[in-house]
């Protein structure tokens, strides 16, 4: 099946998908359905079988740059400082450059790290090298599958397999 992951949707927006006519096929195990009005003809009450995963007609767009924000980046780190290795809360994290913006380092993907307060402190505005703090995980961009992971709080089973299909193994949560 090909397919690129777009993007959540409400169950409410599936419906309507499906109501339209706009869904080319479904996958993984049924959800429960999800029932309309009475139709006048028959005199039957409609229902609708949604499935956990949709495929939708529409373009793919090639270029899928994923937003950056910090609870992402976070799960993207697995809530772990790359400078000292410990886990922790979302609220005692902070995003890190690893080339600091004062010296040219830019907010992307590529240059940004979860790291404690105390590291980041620490690391203040050197590079790892300089400040001889090195990173336990290289910094990556995440694929369009990563991150439709990362960005989502909870996650059906045929959900999490339809996508970790794609994934790249460079964090716990890949395997
Ligand atoms: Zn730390």
């Amino acid at each position: 099946m090909a397919g690129q992951p777009r993007g959540w949707i409400t169950i409410h927006e599936a419906v309507s998908a499906y109501a339209k006519g706009d869904v080319i096929y479904g996958i993984g195990d049924s959800l429960p359905p999800v029932f309309g009005g009475i139709q006048r003809i028959s005199g039957r009450r409609s229902r609708i079988d949604l499935q956990p995963i949709i495929a939708t007609q529409g373009r793919i767009v090639r270029d899928f740059t994923p937003p950056l924000c910090n609870r992402t980046l976070f799960r993207r780190d697995d809530h772990r400082c790359l400078y000292c290795g410990q886990q922790y809360p979302r609220s005692e994290l902070t995003r890190d450059h690893v080339m600091p913006t004062s010296r040219g380092g830019r907010d992307k993907w590529e240059n940004v790290v979860a790291a404690c307060k105390r590291c980041n402190w620490q690391k203040d505005n050197k590079t790892p090298e300089e400040a001889h703090m090195p990173l336990l995980a290289v910094p990556f961009r995440p694929n369009p599958s990563e991150w439709h992971f990362l960005a989502k709080e909870r996650i059906l089973a045929d959900q999490m397999e339809y996508l970790s299909r794609q994934f790249r193994a460079k964090r716990d949560w890949a395997h």
